[in-house]
């Protein structure tokens, strides 16, 4: 397979475009480097690079082309969109239908806003929440990714919980020392970092199911502890349900596990593949938004008709009938050819998967936080990843990340893939 026209392609981005890619995940640098694959066109469950060639895509735009790429519903519904005028400034229908949709399939969404990325959607959640609760502190989960905000570009320290120290050059220590890190799935760590700063904390913030250092399950109760401990501590619980939100039902994972948190964050899906972020919530904590109450946000894309109408196309798509159970089943096929591939090339993984979503770690026995997922072994899947895409299956090039499944994926495409996987495999098990 020949990429020699996305090489070109990188040498010229390089040389306009920082690092010759608009958002550092998409660049090689975790899998030994070298051009990232430029693609021309996606349809369904489909990717074809500038040079021609083509692969079965489980990268799905780190999460929200659910329905598979180009969509004629949802392309049908962007383009009656942009015949109507893209932009309007004002209130729309649109906006009111998609939020009630929204508030239907997530209640404890009883107030929305929307915005136009995760990034935006995690912030402003924070934002209202300190102004509800007039304290300052938050604590995250080690190796969830909120955006890029300051206030969550932030690192752990050493030991169980830690005040933060700063993730990224340009985020004052300040700042970053408002937020402390405990490590996922650990509730004596998270309660004891109430204990010391728990009438400081404005909010807990967490991915209720990880899609962040792969797909990660919380354990039995973890949620509902973190509920009962944060509410006692007088802060609110924010669930960033960016990936989670549509990806394993329709609705929330917290529909899913039945536990409610205080405010939501949703990003991705609720897209259709176009820019959107959504924050929502109890009643009373969203009243302190403007032009109700004093806590200030705001967008001029905000609420656009095209995003809207596409989100809107995508979650009717989603009600169809067993839209998840085919997921579901799709992701059982692809789970188990790998672990008997795995088996058969005697290549230690474990594969955590919910639904159509999965992570395959190599070198590690099990993944429930962010250090196991670490001390995965990042040359092996290095090793995979480049393998897998020679052989056309297009993956995301980090070993934090998940496969996501497409509802155009089919179990040709997984046999396909499960035979490139048998290839990769032989390959790296002769090392
Ligand atoms: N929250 C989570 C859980 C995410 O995975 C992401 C993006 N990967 C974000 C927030 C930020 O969303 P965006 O990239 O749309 O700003």
């Amino acid at each position: 397979m020949k990429h020699s026209t996305s090489e070109e392609l990188y040498e010229k981005a390089l040389d306009v475009i920082v690092g010759g890619v608009n958002s550092p995940s998409r660049s090689y640098k975790a899998v030994s480097g070298g051009a990232p694959v430029f693609m021309a066109k996606a349809d369904g469950a489909y990717f074809w690079d500038v040079d021609g060639n083509r692969y079965i895509d489980y990268l799905a735009a780190y999460g929200p082309i659910i329905t598979g790429h180009a969509h004629s519903h949802i392309t049908a519904a962007i383009t009656t969109a942009a015949q109507n005028g893209t932009l309007y400034g004002t209130p729309t229908e649109l906006e009111v239908r998609f939020a009630s949709m929204l508030r239907e399939a997530i209640p404890s969404m009883e107030k929305i806003r929307f915005v136009n990325s995760g990034t935006e959607g995690v912030m402003t959640t924070i934002r209202v929440a300190r102004a509800y609760t007039k304290r300052d502190k938050i604590i995250k989960f080690a190796g969830c990714y909120h955006g890029h905000s300051d206030l969550v570009l932030v690192a752990a320290g050493s030991g169980p919980s830690t005040l933060g120290i700063p993730d990224s050059a340009g985020v004052p220590s300040s700042i970053a020392s408002e937020v402390i890190t405990v490590p996922f799935n650990d509730i004596k760590s998270f309660r004891a970092a109430l204990e010391r700063w728990g009438q400081e904390i404005a909010a807990v913030l967490v991915e209720p199911i990880v899609g962040n250092f792969g797909i990660v399950q919380p354990e039995a109760n973890f949620l509902q502890q973190v509920n009962e401990l944060t509410h006692s501590a007088g802060a609110l619980v924010i669930y960033d349900e960016v990936i989670s939100a549509f990806r394993f039902k329709y609705g929330g994972a917290q529909n899913l596990l039945g536990v409610e948190p205080d405010m939501t964050v949703l990003g991705k899906i609720i897209g259709g593949g176009l820019p959107i972020g959504a924050y929502g919530g109890r009643k009373e904590i969203m009243e302190q938004v403007a032009p109700l109450g004093p806590a200030y946000q705001a967008g001029t894309m905000a609420g656009n008709p095209a995003s809207i109408s596409a989100g809107i196309a995508c979650l009717e798509v989603l009600q169809e009938k067993d839209t998840y159970a085919y997921l579901d089943q799709l992701g059982q096929k692809l789970e188990q050819g790998i672990n008997e591939l795995a088996q058969k090339h005697d290549i230690h993984i474990c594969l955590n998967r919910l639904c159509g979503a999965l992570t395959v770690y190599f070198g590690v026995d099990q993944v429930t936080n962010y250090e196991e997922a670490e001390r995965s072994d990042g040359e092996a899947f290095a090793t995979f990843f480049k393998g897998m895409l020679m052989h056309g299956i297009n993956l995301a090039p980090s070993k934090y990340e998940a496969w996501f499944l497409t509802i155009k994926h089919t179990e040709q495409d997984v046999r396909e893939t499960l035979e490139a996987v048998d290839k990769v495999f032989q390959g790296m098990s002769r090392r």
